[in-house]
C-alpha cells in the first residue's frame, strides 16, 4: 500500500535528482579532436579506437 506522499517528501527526493553531466572525451583522431562521447564512435569524423567505422558526418 502506497500512501500519499506530502508535498514536501516528493519535493525533497525530487531534490536528489542530479541532471547527468554529459561524459565527453575529445576525440582521437587529431584532424578531428572534438568532444565525443567514451566507448563510442566519433560522430564527427565516424573514427572508433583508429578504425574508420561509419562515414564521416
Ligand atoms: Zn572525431
Amino acid at each position: 500500500m502506497m500512501n500519499k506522499k506530502s508535498r514536501a517528501r516528493t519535493r525533497h527526493r525530487r531534490a536528489h535528482w542530479k541532471v547527468d553531466v554529459p561524459v565527453l572525451v575529445t576525440c582521437a583522431n587529431t584532424d578531428c579532436g572534438l568532444r565525443t562521447p567514451p566507448h563510442a564512435a566519433c560522430r564527427h569524423c565516424g573514427m572508433y579506437r583508429g578504425r574508420q567505422v561509419m562515414p564521416p558526418a
